[in-house]
């Protein structure tokens, strides 16, 4: 690795990373010539892969027409194509799109829009986000409070007004069987009992990432799950939102994850595979019987500057045209089916490995000390470190959190772009 004098920049901590040079396809080279497989397609982002050429090419007839054009002053063909497209492929009556550029800004968007919908409906009392523990909705304040992840929260928790939370359906922790439809009402049931506790009428939205990301190491619903949290929102008035900001466009082997499960939520938000890590993107969907009281009601409150730029929308475009000409989630849920199978295999040989989960190209895999108890492995020997740095000194990028909250237990998200093949498997 070069010598580098301190960097000006800073983000989480101190370490230096090797400088990128150049990234194609499934690969990524530094400024030395190493090469990386992006095992993690960055952070779950590079869903097509690294410089598509279509890509390439449709943001530069965009850049040469036109990088911006505020929003309040015009539409653009591509912002209003993209919003054609991605209505198309959500589910029926979830016909409204709302622009962002990331993750975040959709999920403070969805959690804003519901707000609005609650009061221009005459419900002002509900403002309630139950939550799920562990789970990651973002960095913002808004996105932070019903985040689930306490190393994350905690210094912030005295900004932010508290969200309920109810436990994440960890199945393998609890000594459950995922595919027995009981555990899945077990842990729907929590649902249940927190909003009868907190007040039915004071509940705004559930939140729920269809399969679990970073927080939670692709958590695969138990069975029945989601379609029992779907029927208790309907049954309570409560919006339920999908965060599809990891899992939406194909990463799981369907365009959304909750397609999986037959279930429509009353919102989805989606960032990473969006715009597949060419430009800063992300959206929120919402069903048309939330907007149109909003805007009758004077309109959305709520818009970010970027927001709908005509280089992003153009790059979202091309990114969708790309998934559905390469059929990439069909790849996903086939390679997924390969992948997995590999990490089962290693689970066979190494009893360290104490889980492999997640669905499509969402996999994970949990370091424990014993699998009877899935106890985690101690601190002390920071398997999760460690694997990391021989992944990476090996040339293969993984992703790693910590599970448990932070304090125990370790996994490592495995997820490869969507257009991985047998032989980069
Ligand atoms: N929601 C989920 C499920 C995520 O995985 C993330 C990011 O990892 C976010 C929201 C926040 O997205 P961003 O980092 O683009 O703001």
């Amino acid at each position: 690795m070069i010598d580098r004098p301190p960097s000006h920049l800073f983000y989480q901590g101190r370490n230096r990373k090797p400088v990128l040079d150049q990234a194609r396809g499934v690969y990524m080279w530094d400024v030395d010539g190493k090469r990386y497989l992006d095992g993690s397609s960055g952070a779950m982002v590079c869903n097509i892969g690294h410089s598509n050429p279509h890509v390439l090419a449709a943001m530069r007839d965009q850049m040469e027409r036109a990088t911006f054009g505020y929003r309040l002053h015009f539409e653009t063909e591509a912002s209003e194509k993209l919003a054609v497209m991605t209505a198309a492929r959500t589910p029926e009556g979830l016909n409204k799109v709302f622009f962002v550029s990331g993750g975040s800004e959709a999920v403070e968007s969805a959690m804003k829009l519901a707000r609005q919908w609650a009061v221009a409906t005459g419900q002002g009392q509900r403002w309630k986000v139950i939550s799920r523990t562990p789970s990651y909705h973002g960095c913002t304040l808004g996105a932070l409070a019903i985040t689930g992840y306490a190393p994350l929260t905690a210094p912030f928790d005295p900004m932010m007004r508290p969200m309920p939370k109810i436990p994440a359906p960890r199945a393998y922790l609890d000594g459950l069987d995922p595919g027995d439809p009981l555990t899945g009402l077990h842990y729907a049931d929590m649902l249940e009992d927190c909003i009868l506790q907190e007040g039915p009428e004071t509940i705004l939205a559930f939140m729920v990432e269809p399969v679990g990301g970073a927080s939670t190491g692709a958590l695969v619903p138990p069975a029945g799950y989601l379609e029992r949290v779907r029927e208790i929102c309907d049954t309570y008035g409560i919006l339920m939102i999908a965060d599809e900001v990891m899992t939406g466009v194909g990463r799981t082997g369907r365009f959304l994850a909750t397609e999986h499960w037959g279930v429509v939520p009353d919102l989805i938000v989606m960032s990473k595979g969006y715009a597949a890590g060419y430009v800063p993107l992300g959206a929120m969907v919402a069903h048309d019987r939330l907007v149109d009281p909003v805007l009758d009601e004077g309109g959305f409150q709520h818009g970010f500057t970027y927001a709908g730029n005509p280089l992003s929308c153009a790059a979202g475009v091309a990114v969708l045209e790309v998934v559905e000409r390469q059929g990439l989630c069909a790849n996903a849920d086939a390679m997924g089916d390969v992948l997995k199978a590999r990490l089962e295999g290693l689970m066979a040989r190494y009893p360290v490995i104490g889980d492999v989960r997640g669905k499509g190209l969402l996999l994970a895999f949990e370091f424990v000390a014993d699998r009877h108890g899935m106890r985690p492995l101690p601190r002390e020997m920071a398997a999760y470190d460690r694997f990391v740095q021989i992944a990476y000194g090996n040339g293969l990028i993984v992703y790693s959190r910590r599970t448990r909250g932070g304090i125990e237990g370790d996994h490592i998200l495995v997820c490869p772009p969507l257009i991985v093949t047998e032989a980069h498997i």
